[in-house]
């Protein structure tokens, strides 16, 4: 059975889009960048949550969008500074690798799914991917600009509103992906993103072992 830990809230901020940006009390937590967390709500329901900070902050984060109707996030965008939370163990499957001369990591993630790049980011500042494809629906959507200056290639859509960046779908960069059958490619986020990406990636020969997902919600 999983356990679940007591961790103050230190600090919640709420976008103007609906995300809600967590700040917890590390404690002597010890994760990976990709790992989740189970956080409960007090009516014992549970939801994975990708930590968002890096593996050197003395606080852990998370980016969670508020669902109208859902069972947790709801409950979430609720609580208050100070106020206490049951948190699971970390645990995960999905684990950017630092990059090496040979193996360059490709980053797509939409929506809240940008979390466990900015963990890596925040972890290894030092070492960042070679691109991040990353798709929001509206400017507040956005999360971790200041994060994303070491990356040689960045490619940011906003498909619901006119900015500087690109207008339109994270799809509509696709052909500034780097090919090459020794890079890695991580997708975080909307499953029918991530299963775009497998399927351009397919038709460019790229093995399925060199594409790793973590799909944060059906749709
Ligand atoms: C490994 C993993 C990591 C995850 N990490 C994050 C994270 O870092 N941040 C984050 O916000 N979410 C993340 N999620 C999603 C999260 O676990 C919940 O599914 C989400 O918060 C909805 O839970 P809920 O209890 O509020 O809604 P529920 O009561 O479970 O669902 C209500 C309805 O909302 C729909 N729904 C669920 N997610 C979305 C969405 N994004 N947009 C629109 N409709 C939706 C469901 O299909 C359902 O019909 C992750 C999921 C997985 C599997």
């Amino acid at each position: 059975m999983t356990s679940f830990n007591k961790h103050k809230i230190l600090n919640i901020h709420h976008s103007n889009s609906g995300i809600i940006e967590l700040i917890l009390e590390r404690k002597d937590v010890l994760f990976k960048p990709g790992d989740c967390m189970a956080i409960s709500s007090n009516d014992a329901k549970s939801r994975p949550y990708s930590i968002c900070s890096g593996i050197n902050d003395n606080f852990l984060s998370f980016l969670i969008r508020k669902i109208e109707n859902g069972q947790v996030s709801k409950y979430l965008s609720n609580l208050k500074k100070n106020d206490q939370l049951l948190i699971s163990e970390p645990f995960g499957w999905f684990s950017p690798l630092k990059n090496n001369t040979n193996q360059k990591n490709i980053f797509f993630a939409t929506g809240t799914g940008i979390a466990p790049f900015l963990s890596y980011l925040k972890s290894y500042p030092n070492n960042p991917p070679d691109s991040l494809f990353y798709g929001v629906r509206k400017k507040d959507d956005l999360f971790g600009i200041n994060n994303f200056t070491m990356i040689k290639n960045l490619y940011i859509s906003i498909s619901k509103e006119e900015s500087k960046y690109h207008n339109g779908r994270i799809t509509e960069n696709f052909s500034h992906i780097p090919l090459s059958k020794n890079n890695n490619y991580y997708c975080c986020g909307r499953e029918s993103m991530i299963n775009d990406v497998r399927i351009f990636l397919k038709t460019k020969g790229i093995s399925k072992n060199k594409i790793f997902n973590e799909v944060f919600f059906n749709g």
